[in-house]
């Protein structure tokens, strides 16, 4: 019997270059860490592995933002400021950002932005904050100087392997791959092994836009009507929008589930490669139903299916604080307030998406503590975005784009300071980190006035 291993020879792999500031990932959370490090004058690379930046803004083809908006006291307000504002400016400048327009049953307000625009801004912000953009670099493995002490990621290229060595390393990879490698505590799922289900993203042209009208209540109407007849959908709740521009609509309604009915991981080879051919092949089933049942969709065809599966959760690196439920929906504030967030927990679980939103009539959002992007054990690394120190619950709210951006911007201004006074960024000063955010523009909450 062959053995199930081979020996790799050890081998001696270059630097690419030292830098003060590493981060891995650059999806919403990895863009506002790498600018705002970049802005403070750190040498900061931020290390992707596709040919542009947006993590699943673009990769995955989610085309809104969402989060960055609550319902404060019934009354829409956006709270997510920071370098979120200099995104939406860019992106508006661009002509590439819609007005926020209502969502979830008319509840709260999310953004649609084009996602070309989109990686371009990233491309110009990161430029303007002297961040290098390791593009077409995929982060492998962690070469640690101690137990708790990262020297160095490893990166795969076309140019062959590479060290990128730093003094702080930001994990913004979405699934918390640096900070598994280190040997930081994560958990997966909800603790009886499901995870929210992906969803693969696409989008549609050619949409006539007088005649299809509001057809964003009437797709739903048509697959409830349909799966009364015994059509099935791979799960309840679409959403079908226009773009900018409406001839082209975004469509958001695929599951995608492993052949047992569980969602597939994200962090599974063997699952996503079985995934993204599931995910093509829900977008082009339900395409056509889409074209045959709705007026004003005659002409219509995709013009895209995202160029990967989109994973919503895979693993949560265990923090100093573990952001619940009930700090969301019961608007919890915190003394180590790093900004703002109030998206409801947004479950998708088999076949369905449940949403809880905090009372109407209360303050609608919640304070997010600094101590969820300081991770366990480890002295020189900080966790921003959909991988931070959350329970399965918390995720589902806090992962969306408003909140990255605000882990983001926290971590990048926590690993100056840390730099600046040589301390673990756990032993930071939170008067000073709250200090500069504020400085930044972040709305920190009622703690951090
Ligand atoms: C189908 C779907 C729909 C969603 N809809 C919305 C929505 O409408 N609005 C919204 O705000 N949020 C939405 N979300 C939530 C979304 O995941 C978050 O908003 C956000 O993208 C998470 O940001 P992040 O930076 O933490 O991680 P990600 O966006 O996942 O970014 C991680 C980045 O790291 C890179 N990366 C990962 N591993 C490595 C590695 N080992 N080496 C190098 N690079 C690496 C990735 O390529 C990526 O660019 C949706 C999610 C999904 C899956």
């Amino acid at each position: 019997m062959p053995s199930p291993h081979v020996t790799e020879p050890s081998r001696q792999t270059p630097v690419y270059g030292d830098y003060e500031v590493v981060v891995v990932g650059g999806g919403p959370a990895g863009i506002a860490a790498a600018i705002a490090a970049g802005r403070s004058g750190r040498a900061t690379i931020c290390i992707e592995r596709y040919g542009f930046c947006g993590g699943a803004g673009t990769a995955a083809g989610l085309c809104t933002f969402c989060g960055l908006h609550a319902v404060v006291h019934g009354e829409h307000e956006q709270i997510v400021h920071g370098i979120a504002d200099d995104i939406l400016a860019r992106l508006e400048r661009m002509d590439g950002l819609n007005k926020p327009h209502l969502t979830i049953q008319n509840q709260i307000l999310a953004q649609a932005y084009d996602i070309s625009a989109f990686k371009i801004a990233a491309d110009e912000l990161l430029a303007e904050a002297n961040v290098h953009v390791l593009f077409h670099a995929f982060a492998t493995g962690a070469v640690m100087s101690s137990d708790d002490r990262i020297e160095a990621v490893l990166v795969e290229t076309k140019s062959g392997r590479f060290a990128v060595r730093g003094q702080i390393f930001i994990d913004a990879s979405g699934d918390g791959d640096l900070a598994a490698w280190a040997g930081a505590p994560y958990e997966v799922g909800d603790g009886a092994g499901n995870m929210l289900y992906p969803s693969t993203m696409f989008r549609i042209n050619g949409v006539d836009p007088a005649k299809a009208g509001r057809a964003w209540e009437l797709i739903p109407q048509l697959m409830e009507e349909a799966e009364q007849r015994g059509h099935s959908f791979p799960r309840k709740k679409p959403i079908v929008r226009p773009q900018r521009n409406p001839i082209e609509w975004r469509a958001n309604l695929t599951q995608i589930k492993n052949p047992d009915g569980t969602a597939v991981s994200g962090i599974d080879l063997r699952e996503l490669a079985y995934g993204e051919v599931e995910g093509r092949r829900q977008c082009w089933d339900v395409f056509q139903f889409i074209k045959e049942t709705t007026p004003g969709f005659e002409q219509a065809y995709i013009v895209e299916i995202a160029p990967q599966i989109g994973i919503r959760e895979t693993r949560r690196v265990r923090g100093e604080y573990v952001l619940t439920e009930s700090d969301i929906l019961g608007c919890r504030d915190f003394a180590d307030t790093i900004g703002v967030q109030g998206w409801p927990v947004e479950a998708h679980i088999k076949g369905d998406v449940k949403f809880v939103f905090a009372a109407r009539e209360s303050r609608g959002f919640n304070e997010i503590p600094y101590r969820i992007i300081v991770p366990q054990k480890l002295d020189n690394l900080l966790v921003a975005g959909r991988c931070a120190s959350m329970s399965h619950e918390g995720q589902s709210s806090a992962r969306v784009s408003g909140p990255c951006f605000i882990m983001g911007q926290a971590a990048g201004t926590a690993a100056d300071l840390a730099l600046a006074t040589s301390l673990a960024p756990r032993a930071v000063d939170i008067a000073m980190l709250q200090q500069r955010l504020r400085a930044a523009g972040v709305n920190l909450g009622p703690s951090g006035r």
